[in-house]
């Protein structure tokens, strides 16, 4: 007969390793760093004005067009390594490899 003792030990470890690896794969997901592509679009925190500009502006997350990208703007205000930016005009945010109506180019 196996010791219940062990077997709740063994139980408890099992499961607060796959709570941890839950955890960390939702942290890094909420932070877009999930190994994929970025993704720099939860605006949930935005003014409705400010989620308006950026309708308006017509911002995506990802450029249609590779010689015009936010991180090649001058109004755009880099993040971190990997991690979303900011921008001068378009609360939020901002995808290195996005665009938006107000592109202009880095000098
Ligand atoms: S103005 Fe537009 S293209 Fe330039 S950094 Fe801001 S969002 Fe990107």
């Amino acid at each position: 007969m196996k010791d219940s003792k062990v077997d709740r030990r063994d139980f408890l470890k099992r499961a607060l390793t796959l709570g941890a690896a839950a955890g960390a794969a939702s942290l890094l997901a909420a932070c877009g760093k999930g190994g994929g592509a970025l993704v720099c679009t939860d605006v949930a925190g935005l003014a409705p004005a400010d989620a308006a500009t950026r309708s308006s502006l017509q911002y995506v997350d990802a450029s249609a067009d590779p010689a015009k990208v936010c991180s090649g703007c001058m109004l755009y205000v880099a993040g971190q390594p990997n991690a979303c930016g900011g921008c001068q005009v378009v609360k939020g945010p901002i995808n290195p490899a996005g665009s938006c109506a107000s592109w202009a180019k880095k000098v």
